[in-house]
């Protein structure tokens, strides 16, 4: 899809730090974090919304975001991780994504995006 910034992201147009890829996802950091290794589970296929996800792709997409969640709550030290998706109007960038928010029980972003990629990547 030529006007997606997902799309260009994963074509390489965009920048982006990418701590994952295999042959239908990648996982990069989100460049606006809400809190502290904020991260997106992104298809590589153009698919505008959950609605629209094949059940295989969903099923994948669950399948990294555990084993790469783990990985995340180890590296950054958390004690809890949400998982989110958002639909219709709560939706911004329309190509599926799932967030994956670490939670330390506190609410405020402490690092930089840099200094989260350098404890993670
Ligand atoms: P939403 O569509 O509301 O689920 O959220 C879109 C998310 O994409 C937001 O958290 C943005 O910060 C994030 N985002 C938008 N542009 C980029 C980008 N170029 N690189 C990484 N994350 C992005
Ligand atoms: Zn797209």
């Amino acid at each position: 899809m030529d006007n997606c910034i997902f799309c260009k992201i994963i074509k390489g147009e965009i920048p982006s730090k990418k701590l994952y890829e295999d042959d239908k996802v990648v996982i990069i950091m989100d460049i606006n974090p809400v809190v502290d290794g904020h991260v997106l589970v992104i298809p590589k296929e153009h698919i505008v919304d959950y609605t629209e996800m094949p059940d295989d792709l969903l099923a994948h997409i669950s399948k990294i975001a555990k084993e790469y969640g783990k990985e995340l709550m180890r590296k950054l030290e958390s004690k809890g991780l949400t998982l989110t998706v958002n639909y219709g109007d709560a939706q911004v960038v329309k190509h599926y994504h799932l967030h994956l928010l670490p939670d330390y029980n506190i609410k405020e972003v402490e690092k930089t995006v840099e200094e989260v990629y350098e404890i993670i990547k």
